[in-house]
């Protein structure tokens, strides 16, 4: 948690559930990822925390943004962002989001298939496109495995299929997964992607850019060896170096879209303990209902794939086994019952908690209503 942040929970008693996000932590994130990949151009993922707040600050850094819907491009020009600064990177967009993208000036583009190619070079003829890379990412910590991509093959007949239909062929982008511990999947989509720039030098097309995507991870809880994540510096050094062995001195532009690695490490969750239970006399396991859950915007808790570190007023003393739970009358509404999380055994009632490195994929998660329940709160400082 930032100093800025524990000054502000400190001075003020602000009602729960609330996402606090430290904005100059965010813009400390930018210039740190672009100091580790010098050259890279940032196209923040504006899903991981479309706040203003975030996006006039990253305008302001001269930052691009990858939007994932006509939504989200609107959002980022409203936030004073060029069209020309906006990628619209999703691979599955209606024709008439792409025609309204087009008409904004939005001039770049994703695809991983031939109906999206066809749709592009109806409403967004003259574009740069760019096409996406199949890649399984067993070892994510958030799945991004099946959904998006094509293989090398299908993209080097789509990149030519665009430039015969009046699109550029700009270059080639994939996602090893957010959260992604394991670097060597950068260096398995590197190589994919010099594959595929060879490929179609035969026929006359020269690609001038790779887009590494998002899935730098961030530490969440640090109490079991899986939770371990190697740093910004390690994770950066190591695209770098793969980027080198495989383009060496022909090396094209590169772009990168940080989402969680930009925001995460901003936000906190200021929540509140709403019951502590047991099921049966003798259960040593307690649960831990709290104001916040599945629907309030811990949506990445699905399958305990996020861990978030949880801390309360009382750390220090004895701890003991807890399933923690939100607060919603849905069965699926269990944060943490396999993950072995412990927590004070004299947590009450009333209690505040406190939620670590929430800032991405928290607020953009939640439900607008479900059991009445508003969205989560935030507030940006
Ligand atoms: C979600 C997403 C990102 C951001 O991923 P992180 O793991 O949050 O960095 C980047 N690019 C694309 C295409 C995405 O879908």
């Amino acid at each position: 948690m930032t100093e800025k942040i524990k000054r502000f929970l400190s001075e003020n008693r602000i009602a729960t559930p609330t996402l606090v996000v430290d904005v100059d932590r965010v813009v400390e994130n930018y210039r740190g990822f672009a100091r580790l990949l010098p050259g890279a151009q940032i196209y923040y993922a504006v899903k991981a925390n479309p706040a203003p707040q975030i996006i006039k600050a990253l305008v302001r850094e001269d930052s691009c943004f990858d939007a994932a819907s006509i939504f989200e491009v609107r959002q980022v020009l409203a936030c004073g962002a060029e069209a020309r600064k906006v990628s619209f990177g999703n691979t599955i967009k209606k024709e008439d989001d792409i025609a309204a993208a087009h008409a904004l000036g939005v001039g770049l583009y994703a695809f991983d298939s031939e109906g999206e190619v066809d749709k592009l070079a109806r409403a967004a003829p003259g574009s740069k496109v760019y096409c996406r890379l199949l890649l399984t990412n067993e070892s994510a910590g958030w799945p991004t495995s099946r959904k998006f991509g094509c293989e090398v093959e299908m993209a080097r007949d789509l990149l030519i299929a665009a430039r015969d239909k009046g699109l550029v062929p700009f270059g080639v982008s994939f996602h090893v997964g957010s959260q992604q511990t394991d670097l060597t999947q950068w260096d398995v989509a590197i190589a994919r992607s010099k594959v595929l720039f060879t490929a179609l030098e035969g026929a006359g097309i020269k690609l001038g850019m790779v887009n590494l995507g998002g899935g730098i991870p961030v530490p969440y809880r640090e109490s079991a060896p899986q939770d371990e994540v190697p740093s910004l510096s390690t994770a950066g050094r190591a695209i770098a170096d793969s980027l080198n062995r495989h383009f060496g001195n022909q090396m094209p532009r590169i772009f990168a879209e940080p989402g969680r690695a930009m925001v995460a490490d901003a936000g906190i969750i200021e929540a509140e303990v709403v019951l502590v239970s047991r099921k049966v006399y003798d259960d040593s396991r307690r649960w831990v209902y709290l104001d916040i859950g599945k629907y309030g915007g811990l949506a990445e808790t699905l399958d305990e794939c996020i861990r978030y570190r949880i801390e309360t007023a009382r750390d220090g003393g004895t701890t003991g086994p807890v399933v923690v739970a939100g607060p919603t009358c849905d069965e699926t509404d269990v944060l943490y019952d396999r993950a072995g999380y412990e927590l004070p055994l004299d947590l009450a009632a009333g209690d505040r908690v406190r939620i670590l490195a929430t800032g991405a994929y928290t607020s953009s998660y939640c439900s607008v209503g479900f059991n009445g329940f508003p969205p989560l709160a935030e507030h940006y400082i």
